[in-house]
């Protein structure tokens, strides 16, 4: 084995260097455990961006991945599956929708999403064809393809990437006249949102305005999205974000954790009327809905709910954040979250402050990565108990007092 400066420089020298990971090389995991190629124990609050919610390679979910590998991984959807229509109905019925479309990743549900949008526009709603809108908010985060980058207001994820897909409108986030301004235009189609926003920082928007956001988009008809990829599953303590609101979108974005973290597997939910406006031939995804996925997903759905992983998460994350309240450092500015959706905002002026205190993290057995610049979010895995929070409040209490910003 080699030790972990051989596989940091071999990522440097062989793979594009789109990512600046944390200096720590992973070998193994467990739970909320994860251990580097010198056999060094962390605590694991990232969960992989929030695709870990059961855990690193929970039994039952690396159970079902590898019996159905031995048996069937992908038949294309040009023939039928024994897994996939199972899957659909467990999926539908858990959620209360119609319908899956089942794609891989996040990115490829909010495109989906946005198509799902503007056919419905056109079929259903009535709109000319090609003048369809969908209005986003500012500090969005959806994905990296070129037509998610088109609306982003980040320039690290657009600048000199253009040109850019029209047919967007920015407002503000938690902003509700903003929205009522933006739908008075006949030709919106949608309003794709995040319950949270998690890679701005874990922005929450004030109580209610998902309620009111829906109750306005219905009026209007226009269609609520939530991209619930990072915020959904169990992550801020209800199977959605919108149940704390009793908001049900008309379409639903799923991602991440919808594979307990094994593979790429993204869902698209909503119901007939927008669903089945996509014909044959018209969307799709190689491995979308294949049997391994279809058995993956089931499994790491029910594990959400077998285990209450959504009462841990409020009841976790209520103890997290109490112990950081009682941490005395001048370097927080702010903690903040929902279930086990939290971030600490540093105050300081050196813009690598957040970096150097994940840094030290790290040495003190944390794994955690800073999201636009100041702030540091702490997402660990739903599995995690009292004793593991308190070893990481412990841990960051430790490391805000040594670290040298
Ligand atoms: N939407 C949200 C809210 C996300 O947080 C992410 C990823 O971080 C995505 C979409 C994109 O998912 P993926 O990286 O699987 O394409």
């Amino acid at each position: 084995m080699h030790n972990s400066q051989y596989y940091i420089d071999l990522e440097s020298a062989y793979g594009a260097h789109n990512y600046h990971p944390i200096p720590v090389v992973i070998s193994r995991a467990s739970g909320v455990e994860m251990w580097d190629v010198e056999g060094k124990r962390y605590v694991d609050f990232l969960s992989g961006y929030s695709a870990v919610n059961q855990g690193h390679c929970h039994p039952r979910i690396i159970k079902a991945l590898t019996d159905q590998a031995a048996a069937l991984t992908l038949t294309s959807r040009a023939f039928y599956n024994d897994r996939l229509g199972e899957y659909e109905r467990f999926i539908t019925q858990l959620l209360g929708y119609d319908k899956l479309l089942p794609m891989n990743t996040g990115a490829e549900a909010v495109e989906t999403g946005i198509k799902l949008a503007r056919r419905w526009a056109y079929d259903v709603k009535g709109i000319e064809e090609n003048k369809a809108r969908i209005i986003v908010c500012s500090e969005n985060f959806h994905g990296r393809t070129s037509t998610i980058i088109s609306f982003s207001t980040d320039p690290s994820s657009h600048k000199r990437f253009g040109p850019f897909m029209p047919g967007f409108d920015v407002i503000p986030y938690n902003d509700l006249e903003a929205l009522r301004l933006a739908l008075e235009n006949k030709d919106v189609a949608g309003f794709l949102v995040e319950p949270i926003q998690g890679e701005a920082g874990i922005v929450m928007p004030d109580k209610g305005y998902l309620f009111q956001a829906k109750a306005m988009c219905e009026a209007a008809n226009v269609l609520f999205i939530a991209d619930e990829i990072q915020t959904g599953l169990c992550r801020t303590g209800k199977m959605l974000c919108c149940d704390h609101e009793n908001v049900k979108p008309d379409i639903l974005l799923l991602g991440k954790a919808l594979s307990g973290g094994t593979l790429p597997v993204s869902a698209v939910l909503s119901r007939d009327e927008v669903m089945l406006t996509i014909k044959p031939g018209e969307h799709g995804s190689t491995f979308g809905g294949s049997p391994l996925a279809s058995i993956v997903a089931t499994e790491s759905l029910k594990v959400l709910v077998d285990e209450n992983m959504a009462e841990n998460a409020i009841r976790m994350g209520e103890l997290l954040r109490d112990g950081l309240a009682t941490i005395q450092s001048p370097l927080i500015s702010e903690i903040r979250g929902m279930g086990l959706m939290n971030a600490i905002v540093i105050n300081h002026q050196n813009p690598d402050a957040a970096w150097l205190i994940c840094e030290t993290f790290m040495k003190n057995g944390l794994l955690a990565k800073p999201t636009h610049g100041d702030k540091i979010r702490l997402a660990p895995p739903l599995v995690i108990n009292a004793a593991q929070v308190e070893e990481a409040i412990a841990i960051i209490d430790k490391s805000l007092k040594e670290c040298i910003v």
